[in-house]
């Protein structure tokens, strides 16, 4: 059995039977863990108030060979994250960051950028960024880590820079293409506001997006590029972001 100890992002908290919780963390050098805190859920529990999903912690850890779920021996919190977790908005937005690092983050491996990108998105929000700028910008990082969705500089087909025309996603394609070689295929066209847009998250960090954020038109179809792109890699939906979706369509207006 050996003993680990790392800064971690809480990503996922469940409860184990009556007694026991499941906390999966994301770390900078072992990529995706996931344990088991005992006596987590009992009143006077060491555990007591630290494992809030999105907070910052330095946890503490044993691993035994062949085993999954590792054994968390301590969490010390260095960054609650509350404010995320006040209404239902950011409780929303909150578990659909979780999600992407559920599906995306490999286990035991270093994942230092997605911990990066995770950590500076959450200290943002917490900072104030607006929400659904973070959610779009989040996403598109996710996807460029993977590299299935880099920047949109020119054309994959014939190389071209995408001129004022924009870029169609073919409705069967996983890349955006020119205008001219989508030539007449059904797709998604996305003007140039949203291929700048694209262009400027890979750029600037949030801070600076927010002081002149895309419009809300853009925002909507760079979540909606995304979300077709997420759901091809994936296989299918993140089931955070269809609650958000419903939620989204019962607001008034
Ligand atoms: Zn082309």
């Amino acid at each position: 059995m050996r003993l680990y100890s790392a800064e971690a992002l809480l990503v996922d908290v469940l409860d184990l039977h009556d007694r026991d919780r499941i906390v999966a963390f994301l770390t900078r050098e072992h990529g995706l863990k996931r344990g088991v805190a005992q006596g987590a859920r009992r009143r006077y529990s060491r555990f007591a108030g630290q494992l809030q999903p999105l907070a910052k912690a330095e946890i503490t850890w044993f691993e035994k060979d062949g085993r999954d779920l590792v054994r968390v021996r301590g969490v010390e919190l260095l960054r609650p994250a509350h404010r995320l977790q006040a209404d239902l908005e950011g409780l929303l937005l909150g578990s659909y960051l979780a999600d992407h690092v559920l599906q995306f983050a490999q286990e035991n491996e270093a994942s230092d950028h997605l911990y990066r990108l995770l950590d500076s998105t959450i200290e943002a929000l917490l900072a104030g960024a607006p929400r659904d700028l973070a959610a779009r910008y989040f996403e598109t990082w996710v996807l460029r880590l993977q590299g299935i969705f880099p920047p949109p500089r020119e054309c994959p087909l014939c190389g071209r820079p995408f001129g004022a025309g924009g870029a169609v996603l073919p409705m069967d394609g996983d890349a955006l293409v020119c205008v001219d070689c989508a030539a007449g295929a059904a797709g998604t066209r996305v003007g140039r506001e949203v291929l700048d847009a694209l262009l400027r998250f890979g750029r600037l960090d949030l801070g600076k997006l927010a002081a002149a954020p895309p419009g809300e038109a853009a925002l909507r179809q760079i979540e909606a590029l995304c979300a077709r792109l997420r759901r091809r890699f994936l296989g299918h939906e993140l089931k955070s972001w269809e609650v958000i979706q419903e939620a989204r369509a019962r607001l008034p207006g």
